[in-house]
């Protein structure tokens, strides 16, 4: 289901060749997150200064805000050569070492999905990272022995959608720690601006003001719909994307004024029409709308908590007035001020 989603944050297959076309390639070039991109230059000027690797990096946000696209520049504004690898993909810590050993001095090593470092992996990587060394074990049990390998200054960039879950010898690791949050929607509507350039497309400022509010804060679902709202008007037989063309083909593909997809609204809606706006076990409400479990816990519900539309509470999981409101329900009396807020730790 993830997959075929227009508003999934992740990359998907027919995504790739046009993502790599729309990321910018520079610092100047990136929008948005203000901080962080200045730290980074900070960062960047420094190691330039001393003619030495940078310090090594965390990027740590949600899908699809861009951390692929600064470990990207972070290589280009280095003059480095770049190595792209991930935690899932690396299945043994022989897998890492083999990286590891073959990179290059100053070269930017970019681990995604660093949190899912498989553990021998990752204590192998607290000496790279710190002493800039692997120990290579030749042989097995009592007659093992291990020989020291030194490696070349890399800079390791690693991304995580969880920092929570890294563990804290491997945080302290990482000299700077840069958060990315959602984009504005303002910012948003840069991004599309911008990919409607570069995609040679002519937009007008209305229709990029409602896909940038169909988006999430998110640039890569942005560009994506900005890509299915040129399809339909093209379809139509036009070049030139009006505001009409971005609200019939965004209510096409069930993308509601708010970013809501048909999962959302039907996760919603179940919560409110089955269950009275709960609170409701997240198991039931996922059998309610015919989804597995992990598919509405890790899509549906972090937007939808997120933006206020749905609460977790430790009875289970209840419809805020907003929520009410937006599938066209009056909200029951009380609601609104004990739940309007979206959970802090959404
Ligand atoms: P992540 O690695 O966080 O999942 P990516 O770096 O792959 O996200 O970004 C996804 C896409 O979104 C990129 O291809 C790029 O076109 C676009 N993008 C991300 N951040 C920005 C930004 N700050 N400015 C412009 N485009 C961006």
């Amino acid at each position: 289901m993830s997959e075929e989603r227009l508003v999934n944050p992740q990359s998907a297959q027919d995504d790739a060749s046009v993502e790599h076309a729309l990321r910018p390639k520079t610092l100047d070039d990136f929008i948005g997150q203000h901080r962080v991109r200045e730290q980074i230059d900070v960062l960047l000027s420094a190691a330039r200064k001393r003619d030495a690797a940078a310090d090594h990096i965390l990027l740590s946000g949600p899908p699809g805000l861009g951390k692929t696209t600064l470990a990207m520049i972070l290589a280009s504004e280095m003059q480095a050569p770049i190595r792209i690898s991930s935690g899932p993909a690396i299945t043994h810590a022989g897998d890492l070492a083999a990286i590891l050993s073959s990179l290059v001095e100053g070269e930017i090593f970019f681990l995604d999905e660093i949190h899912r470092l498989p553990r021998p992996a990752e204590e192998l990587l607290y000496l790279a990272m710190e002493d800039f060394r692997v120990d290579v074990v030749v042989g097995k049990g009592p007659g093992a022995t291990a020989i020291p390998l030194q490696l070349p200054h890399f800079t390791l960039v690693g991304a995580t959608t969880r920092a929570g879950l890294l563990p804290s010898p491997l945080r302290d690791r990482f000299g700077f720690t840069a958060h990315l949050d959602f984009y504005e929607e303002s910012e948003l509507e840069e991004v599309i601006s911008r990919s409607a350039t570069l995609l040679g497309l002519t937009i007008d400022k209305l229709a990029i003001g409602e896909i940038a509010s169909r988006s999430r804060g998110t640039p890569r679902i942005a560009n994506r719909l900005l890509r299915r709202v040129r399809d339909f008007a093209q379809v139509q037989g036009s070049n030139a994307l009006s505001h009409q063309h971005a609200q019939l083909a965004l209510d096409m593909y069930e993308v509601d004024a708010k970013g809501l997809d048909r999962l959302d609204r039907s996760v919603l809606i179940a919560l409110i029409e089955r269950f009275g706006g709960g609170p409701v076990g997240l198991s039931t409400l996922a059998i309610a709308v015919g989804e597995e479990t992990e598919t509405v816990e890790s899509v549906a519900e972090p937007f939808l908590v997120r933006n206020g539309f749905m609460a977790r509470t430790p009875r289970g999981r209840i419809a805020t007035a907003l929520g009410w409101e937006h599938v066209g329900r009056t909200p029951p009396p009380g609601i609104a001020t004990l739940f309007d807020t979206p959970a802090p730790d959404a």
